[in-house]
């Protein structure tokens, strides 16, 4: 399409910073079992409503200082981080795909991927609300991209199908619980969104980024720092997924030798 980059990058980054917000707002009450639509924005603290100014993306937490104003209680990171991330993939999605049917889809499912992301990261669910509505976009999303719906549906099944043996599996060797049924569902919109594909790459990054995430913690924990607690595996899929999207042609070729 005609808008020049100039002005469609840094629409992207807003875009995707004002949607922050609504993520941040879509965690915040799905962890407080409140209603998304109401009331408007405020204090998890005292409840003081936010006026707009104290509701700028990014900024209004550094204006103030991470504190609520009325009852100077922090502000949770997760606010600023959350919005950060969103306008930085909203950036690089608009630069790697341009302005166009593909920028959109993908920044829909990062939506999706953020909001569970960090649901999980809370208290270890994946919601089924985003997972399984997910799953039956993402298929959908294949017959307006370059992808047939025979991959886009292998891809789910064979992915939630790899991860639904991997359960089995680990509950079988270890008798605890490995993975959850939550990232058997997440397997599914994601399989569906890259086709079977992207299965190895998105897999086998997902894995080794949990596996460094796990290694980190465990040496945290030797110095009594932090107890040794489940690691929630959907942000690892999520990060896989997103690096997959970005950068999933560069590294198959790369990995089969063409870029020496
Ligand atoms: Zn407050």
């Amino acid at each position: 399409m005609d808008i020049p980059q100039s002005i469609f990058y840094p629409a992207a980054a807003i875009l995707g910073l004002c949607l922050g917000s609504f993520y941040n707002v879509c965690i915040h009450r799905y962890l407080s079992g409140q209603s998304i639509a109401w009331p408007g924005s405020h204090c998890p603290g005292c409840g003081h409503s936010l006026s707009w100014w104290e509701n700028i993306p990014l900024f209004s937490f550094f204006f103030l200082g991470g504190r609520c104003r009325s009852c100077s209680g922090r502000i949770s990171l997760r606010y600023p981080a959350v919005e950060a991330l969103s306008g930085a993939i909203s950036l690089v999605l608009a630069i790697t795909f341009g302005l166009g049917t593909a920028y959109l889809v993908y920044l829909f499912f990062t939506g999706l991927l953020i909001v569970a992301s960090f649901i999980d990261l809370e208290i270890f669910i994946l919601p089924d609300i985003i997972t399984l509505p997910g799953a039956f976009l993402a298929f959908l999303a294949s017959f307006v991209m370059p992808l047939a719906w025979q991959d886009s549906l292998l891809g789910a099944l064979l992915g939630a199908g790899i991860f639904l043996l991997l359960q089995r599996a680990y509950r079988y060797l270890k008798k605890v619980e490995g993975l959850g049924t939550g990232d058997i569902k997440l397997m599914l919109m994601l399989g569906a969104l890259t086709g079977w594909q992207g299965l190895p790459i998105l897999i086998f990054l997902s894995a080794a980024l949990g596996l460094l995430a796990a290694l980190f913690f465990m040496v945290r924990s030797k110095h009594g720092r932090s107890m040794q607690a489940p690691i929630p595996f959907g942000p690892f899929l999520a990060m896989g997924t997103m690096i997959y999207i970005l950068w999933g042609e560069s590294i198959w070729l790369w990995y089969l030798g063409y870029l020496v």
